[in-house]
């Protein structure tokens, strides 16, 4: 397809017309074709290839119009203040289309809301986090120094840190994709925060927060940080979470110690105080999905990704107490099903299950 460099198009329009016009190809192949070509001839802004159509194709056409959305799809944010109070909502400080306030958390939240929605909408074509338009709604300044950042079911809900050990939580992009990612798995595969697929449920927070913060800054696989919360937790050296190598997010932290997070099932801990090491064991899937990214290259959202979230919006595949082997196996059935031409993608992804030790 042509469509960022028109003037430079590999494939000349007669050749594109041969295709669409094409009596033996089987239905879906023509449908292709005939997308291309009146993609290119609107582009090139050939309002009269239509008409050179045969009825069969030119019904194709006449189809997709049909299908296509009348509604307008946007994005709803409201960001409220809770004065450092225990209170939800709050005050409404900017609601959307509002231009930035003086309270750089709230812009923060504002923006960091709209790459998530953007990336689920662009890449996905979901409509916000209960794919029906559900609005953003997010509170920041909850309660005194807050050491936190959480999805409560309904909303976002954001603390000023200690401003010792821990900043604002608003930060970071990938900590708020994170979040609003846990309302996309609760209107999804519903994980239940426990065990192994509370881990789930945890992983792909981080996984999802960490390809929009790569989204963002336009990383590939190979040049992102793979960090997540690197500006919440003070000190240059520290961050919360590594899915490129879990276990050195930090190090000798004067407070916190060394980063507990196994990269590997021989290190799988049943932590009481994390509902059976949910933010523990997550480091096991994470890596996972990083080992898979690194090694089928290009941007993280263009097929592992995809893959991922076929496999968490999977219901029947995925069920919510589901095992790193039930996602296991539902990563590798959709990797199949979204690059059939490309059995790298699946390759790539069962070796990275393997290497953290689900099999
Ligand atoms: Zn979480």
């Amino acid at each position: 397809m042509c469509k960022h460099q028109p003037l430079s198009c590999i494939i000349p329009p007669y050749m594109n017309l041969k295709l669409a016009n094409n009596e033996k190809f089987e239905k879906k192949l023509l449908a292709a074709h005939v997308s291309s070509f009146t993609l290119d001839a609107q582009i090139r802004g050939r309002r009269k290839a239509f008409t050179r159509l045969n009825p069969q194709s030119k019904e194709i056409v006449a189809l997709a119009a049909l299908k296509k959305p009348a509604k307008k799809v946007a994005v709803s944010r409201e960001v409220y203040t809770a004065g450092n109070k225990q209170v939800q909502p709050g005050t409404l400080v900017r609601k959307e289309g509002q231009d930035v306030v003086k309270d750089k958390d709230v812009n923060n939240v504002y923006d960091a809301a709209g790459y998530t929605w953007d990336f689920y909408y662009s890449l996905f074509g979901r409509n916000s986090i209960d794919n029906k338009g559900l609005k953003l709604i997010q509170t920041v300044h909850y309660g005194k120094k807050y050491d936190n950042a959480f999805w409560d079911g309904q909303q976002m809900i954001y603390g000023d840190g200690d401003g010792k050990i821990f900043d604002s939580f608003t930060l970071d992009v990938d900590i708020i994709g994170h979040e609003l990612t846990h309302g996309v798995v609760q209107y999804e595969t519903n994980l239940v925060y426990q065990d192994q697929s509370g881990a789930l449920n945890e992983s792909l927070a981080d996984i999802f927060g960490s390809m929009i913060k790569q989204r963002v800054l336009n990383q590939d696989a190979a040049s992102a940080d793979w960090l997540i919360g690197e500006n919440v937790l003070r000190g240059k050296q520290y961050a919360l979470r590594s899915l490129k190598a879990p276990g050195t997010a930090y190090k000798n932290h004067p407070d916190l110690g060394t980063d507990p997070q196994p990269a590997h099932m021989s290190g799988y801990t049943n932590d009481p105080f994390d509902n059976g090491g949910v933010h523990l064991n997550s480091g096991i899937t994470n890596h996972a999905f990083y080992l898979a990214c690194t090694e089928v290259g290009g941007y993280s959202w263009e097929k592992v990704g995809k893959v991922w979230y076929a496999a968490m919006c999977d219901k029947k595949g995925v069920q919510p107490t589901a095992s790193f082997l039930d996602f296991k196996n539902a990563t590798l059935t959709h990797a199949d099903k979204l690059f059939k031409s490309e059995n790298t993608v699946s390759k790539a992804i069962k070796k990275a299950w393997d290497s953290v030790g689900v099999e």
